[in-house]
């Protein structure tokens, strides 16, 4: 079995941040450790989910483990508990590809 591929959110800088702007999940089927590093974070699709649901919500320190059930390019939202208030949304919002 190959290892779960891991994708940490941070708070730094001021803002929550995926790892980067666009991240490559793989194949169908792989699992995914989402991990939440110093803030409680939430993600967001606004379309069609990568995994079963629409909005995946992590506690600070914790991992939610998720299957990659669609293929597609998948844009997203990116919110936590540290960010005081909601900047303008990003022009480009981060995006998880699985081809
Ligand atoms: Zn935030």
């Amino acid at each position: 079995m190959a290892k779960n591929k891991t994708v940490k959110f941070k708070f730094v800088g001021g803002k929550c941040k995926a790892p980067l702007r666009v991240i490559h999940l793989g194949k169908k089927g792989n699992m995914i450790d989402l991990q939440a590093v110093n803030t409680d974070v939430v993600l967001k699709f606004s379309a069609r989910s990568p995994f079963d649901t629409k909005q995946v919500s992590i506690s600070d320190g914790d991992t939610r483990t998720k299957e990659v059930e669609n293929h597609g390019i998948f844009a997203y939202s990116l919110s936590c508990t540290k960010c005081k208030r909601r900047g303008p949304k990003s022009a480009t919002p981060p995006q998880f590809i699985v081809p």
